[in-house]
Order: C-alpha cells, then structure tokens, then sequence
C-alpha cells in the first residue's frame, strides 16, 4: 500500500512496477495526482530550486520552459509520469486513509479507509510534509466578515482587483505571491514576523533552441543536472559551516540595497540571523514589489482581527477586504501521524510526542513494514526533494526486495539502534546553521529540537540510505510464529 500520489507516492509506484511488483494500491485522498503541485495553485507558484534537479533521475524532462518551473507545467509533469509509468491505474482517487494498524497476529496493516477497508503487508508512506496548510490561530479570524484563504487554498473566484488585502508571512509562498497581487489589490499589508533573507532568482525561459538540444542529446540534460546539483551542494557547504555564507550574504544584502531604496524599509526587511538558518527564498520580484505605493510592510506578526481589522502586534490596524494566510504547513506535526498505530493501539504521534524521528529518516520501531518517504531529519535548506525521495527510494525497493525473496512477514527496526542513529543526527546538528543561525524555523519542533535537517551532505545520505540492512532489524519469517523474532537469534 502506497500512501498519497504526490512525487513520493507515484516514486515509489514507479519503483515497484519497475521490479516487477503489480500488487499494490495507492490512496489518494484528493481527485488527482501531483500532491504539492495539484493543491498549491496560487498566482506565482513555481519551484525554488532548478527544474532539471526537481524532476526524477529516471523521467528527465527536457521540455521545461522555464529555468524554475511554475506549478502548472511541474504538475504536468508529474501526470505526465504516472501516466506514462502505468502509476494512475494504481490510484484509488478521492480515498482518504483514516486510519492504519499493524496487527501483529495477521503480519499485515489493517487500513481503514472512506472507501473502505485493506489489509496490506507493506506500507509506504508518501503523505508529504507539506501537504496540510497550517491556519494560525488568530483571536477574532474566524468572525472577520471578509474573504479568508490560506495560499494553499487559494480562491480563484474571489477577485483581488482593488480589494484591501492582508497577507499574514512572509515565507516562500508569500514571496512568490505577493509581486503577482500588488499590481491589482488597492492595498496591501504584509505582515512579517521574521525579515526573510531573498536572493536574487538566477530563473529565464528556456529557448526552444536549448529545449531541442537536451532532447536530442540526453548527456546534455545529466550534465545540466550534474552542474546543478553541484551548484547546489556547494550552498550546502556553507550551511554545515555558517562561517562560509558570509559570502552569500552579502549577494542577499547587496539586492536588498539594489532593489530597496527607502532605509527605513530596508532595515524591515534585513534578517537579524545567518542566511540558510530558514529555507533560502530566491525571488527577483519582491522586494520590488514591496516598494510599491500601495504596500505596506508590518515588520510584526498579527495580534488579532477585530471585525474588518487586522491588529499587529505592535497595535497598528489595518482595516481591509481580504486575509490571504501564507503561513506554511504542519511540517512536524503532520496529521497522519495521528492515523497510524502500533499494534497495542499507541499512534506515531504519541510515540514522536512532538518530536519526529525515524531510523535514516525511514523506519520507526514499533511500526513493522512502514516506510516514511521525505520522513525526519532528511529535510535540506537547499536541495531538491527529489534527490532525498530517490535517495530513500533505492532504499525501500531494496527493503521490499530483501523481504519478499526471504519470505519475511516482518522487519522492525530495533529501538537501540533507531535510537543511536538519532543520537548521531542530533549530535552533527548544532554546529549547522539550521540550528546555530539564531532564527526560529519550521526546522525546529514543539519541543525546540531539529526533527527536520539532515546535517551531512546529500551524497552522504545516498551513500548511508543506498543498501537495505537487515542487521538493524528484527525480522521474522513468514511461517514464524513464535515470540522469539528471527532477528534477535541471530
Ligand atoms: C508551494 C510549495 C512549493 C514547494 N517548492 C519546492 C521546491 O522548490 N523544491 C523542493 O524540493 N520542495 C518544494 N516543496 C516541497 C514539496 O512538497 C516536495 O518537493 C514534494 O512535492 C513532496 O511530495 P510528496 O509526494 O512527498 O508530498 P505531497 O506532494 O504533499 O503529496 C502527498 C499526497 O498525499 C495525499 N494524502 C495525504 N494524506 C492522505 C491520507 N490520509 N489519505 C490519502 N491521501 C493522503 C495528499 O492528498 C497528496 O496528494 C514545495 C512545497 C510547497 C507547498
């Protein structure tokens, strides 16, 4: 069973057909695949590192138009792929899971669903940690009478045109939509809790001359990829050594000074911390837009919404029309870590209490045949999840093919061994920037610790999440029913 036909779902689909495995199911709680790029269909909506990185190693697409694809043609690509992979008829669409558990007498999930019922022996998870928006929880929103829509949702029928709007963050979603709104709203106030650090965007339009050129020699297209990834991994480098970004910021601080002529606004929009401590935003659109008459920066997070009025916490008030939400997702605590039980009936959400682990990202003791794809700690400030998901993929195929050729009814990884794994992550994590940059991020969970950031580089996590390890497992075989797991004689 595969959970969620996002780019981790239709991956692993892809992966199992590709090994000859044709038994499986994908649910999928919306109408459609695509996941991020289905949902998120805001004005400006596009990907923020290079298309030809944010694509599967194995479905290069030479046809993007542009060097940062928008959501329309990255969600074509990902129907493109499940159609093309044979994914779709898999997809039991508009099947939402409500609830998973493991019964340890059957060897198998137990998976209730609104369509029903399945029983699966293995499960791979692919929920996507950006998939539920997160709604602040603002004194007075829900009695504001105007329009209230979170990015992620956003209304098409409403029409911004010289409405006053209010934009609640200032992350990547709002960075991208705000420069596509502020020509057609009468007004709009940003309001901005943290000052994010902005890069120019290095995107263009792809000359149908250069779309040609990859198509007919696919060695240019892994070589584009290559140079990519490459550029990438070296930004990477500065965030497991802060000192090294000093460089970068100074490309962030000279756009800010070529694009923002007013001090005062300057100041509001310079971050007191270390660039790479939230995700790097790339736009050649915001700050411009952010000077325009029309605009007005609150450098405060929102109090409350008295009526038509939005309150900052600095007391200023703004009355307006509309309350657009840019305020990202339930990165850590995502929901369906409520829907997934042990087989004494604990959750995944009572096991992480607030903080998310799982042994390489992937496998959580207590819940046999699971799999998390894009799970804790493999998040990076600057790749592509892309290169994470293939990464996990190369290990869960060879997990899935281990288990089946051994006949196994069960692997569980051992709680000593999750339990070092994590120790060592947590131990590399402080001296990174996503923990030392002096900033609060969505990297950090309820508790204050970093159940998001992979400390290493991605070519580390290929190298470490390559081979399937039984030893860190309990395992049991199929005609096994004894107490005594496989594993642990062994
Ligand atoms: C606006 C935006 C821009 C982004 N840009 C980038 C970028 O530039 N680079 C980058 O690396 N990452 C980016 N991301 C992160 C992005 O989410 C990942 O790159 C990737 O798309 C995640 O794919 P996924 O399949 O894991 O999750 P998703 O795409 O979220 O797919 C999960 C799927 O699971 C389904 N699902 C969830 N719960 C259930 C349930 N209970 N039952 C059934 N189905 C369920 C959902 O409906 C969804 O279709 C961005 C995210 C957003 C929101």
């Amino acid at each position: 069973m595969i959970i969620g036909a996002g780019a981790s779902g239709i991956g692993a689909a892809v992966k199992l057909l590709g090994q000859g495995v044709r038994d499986f199911v994908v649910l999928e709680k919306a109408d459609g695949v695509g996941g991020t790029w289905r949902a998120n269909t805001y004005p400006g909506c596009a990907c923020d590192v290079p298309s030809a990185l944010y694509s599967f190693s194995f479905a290069p697409n030479p046809a993007w138009t542009r060097a940062f694809a928008g959501q329309p043609e990255i969600l074509d690509y990902l129907r493109d792929v499940a159609t093309r992979y044979g994914v779709t008829p898999h997809v039991r669409f508009g099947t939402e899971l409500t609830r998973a558990q493991w019964d340890d007498t059957a060897r198998r999930w137990v998976l209730e669903t609104t369509r029903g019922r399945f029983t699966a022996r293995l499960v791979i998870a692919g929920a996507g940690p950006w998939n539920e928006p997160l709604i602040p929880d603002l004194p007075g929103l829900l009695d504001f009478p105007g329009e209230v829509f979170h990015s992620a949702w956003w209304n098409h029928d409403y029409d911004l045109r010289g409405k006053r709007v209010a934009v609640v963050g200032s992350g990547a979603s709002a960075v991208q939509f705000v420069p596509r709104i502020q020509p057609h709203v009468a007004s709009l106030h940003l309001f901005q809790r943290t000052a994010q650090w902005v890069l120019p965007k290095p995107d263009h339009h792809v000359p149908r001359v250069e779309r040609y050129l990859l198509r007919r020699f696919p060695a240019l297209q892994r070589a584009l990829r290559s140079a990519e990834y490459l550029g990438m991994e070296a930004l990477g480098v500065g965030f497991r050594h802060p000192a090294v970004l000093r460089a970068v910021q100074a490309v962030g601080r000279a756009h800010l000074l070529a694009t923002v002529r007013d001090p005062a606004l300057r100041r509001a929009l310079t971050p007191d911390y270390t660039l790479g401590c939230k995700r790097l935003l790339f736009s050649n659109e915001y700050y411009p837009a952010l000077t325009r008459p029309n605009v007005r920066v609150h450098p405060h997070a929102v109090r409350s919404v008295e009526g038509s009025t939005v309150v900052g916490t600095d007391g200023s008030r703004s009355e307006v029309d509309c309350v657009i939400l840019g305020t990202g997702f339930r990165i850590l605590d995502m929901p369906v870590a409520e829907r997934v039980f042990d087989a004494d009936g604990r959750s995944l959400a009572d096991h992480w209490r607030g903080s998310p682990s799982a042994y390489l990202g992937t496998t959580v003791s207590g819940f046999p045949n699971a799999f998390l794809l894009l799970g804790p700690n493999l998040g990076t400030g600057h790749s592509s999840a892309f290169m994470i998901l293939e990464a996990q993929l190369a290990y869960v195929m060879d997990a899935v093919r281990t288990i089946r050729a051994a006949g196994w009814s069960s692997v569980d990884v051992r709680p000593e061994v999750q339990a070092a794994y994590d120790a060592e992550v947590q131990a590399a994590l402080p001296s990174t920037v996503y923990n030392a940059g002096g900033c609060s991020s969505y990297y950090l969970d309820v508790n204050g610790r970093n159940s998001f950031s992979w400390p290493w580089s991605t070519g580390r996590m290929r190298e470490r999440i390559r081979v399937f390890d039984p030893a860190a497992y309990t395992v049991r075989a199929e005609s096994d029913h004894s107490d005594r797991p496989l594993g642990d004689r062994a």
